[in-house]
């Protein structure tokens, strides 16, 4: 791409380092933002470089949080001795989104991946370990997707989390998580939680 000037290039470049952003993508929402507002592309800016610099994670769960312990964690309305065991922090919007779930979370950051490289100790497994050690929670569910990392995953969990008198359950496999559970519907995803299965009976 031939460009008439190096700030929309750099722009446009910047832009285009987004995932599923291509070059003409990118240029498009430059051109668009060249024809806001100052205030208003101010306040675009401003937002992006607060989220980065404030953000934080709780330290609790690891959901993305605006204070150290985040509102689910910190709220006397859930049930503190529930906790759903997820990939990432889209998995906990999606659950929050069904209204079906009162329970606490715990956000893995991944899943157990050798192929990519990706180990227990690259993950929040110790202190989801803590977390049961220390408190009253007497079910986890995990809700990871049912792929050979999501089983992998489990399976390292299940292992560890064996010692503890706990119940602990799946939630129905072939709902797809990670990031992919945008597209599953809410009914589908709020009943597959309430109609989650023990892990050793989901094995059969
Ligand atoms: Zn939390």
């Amino acid at each position: 791409m031939n460009f008439s000037s190096k700030l929309l290039e750099t722009a446009v470049a910047e832009f285009a380092k987004l995932p599923g952003i291509g070059q003409k993508t990118a240029l498009r929402l430059v051109l668009n933002l060249l024809n806001q507002d100052k205030e208003e592309v101010e306040r675009f800016a401003g937002s992006i470089s607060k989220l980065r610099n404030e953000v934080q994670f709780c330290g609790v769960c690891h959901n993305i949080s605006d204070a150290a312990l985040c509102e689910i964690c910190a709220s006397p309305k859930r049930n503190h001795q529930l906790i759903c065991v997820v990939e990432d922090t889209r998995d906990v919007m999606a659950i929050e989104n069904t209204s079906q779930y009162n329970g606490l979370y715990h956000v893995l950051g991944g899943l157990i991946s050798p192929m990519d490289g990706i180990g227990p100790g690259d993950l929040k497994i110790s202190s989801l370990v803590e977390r049961i050690k220390n408190t009253d929670v007497n079910e986890v569910i995990f809700a990871v997707s049912a792929t050979m990392e999501g089983d992998t995953t489990i399976f390292y969990l299940h292992k560890k989390l064996k010692e503890f008198t706990l119940k602990i359950s799946t939630i129905a496999r072939g709902i797809a998580f990670g990031g992919e559970l945008e597209y599953v519907d809410e009914i589908t995803l709020g009943r597959s939680i309430a109609t989650r299965v023990l892990y050793e009976n989901s094995l059969r």
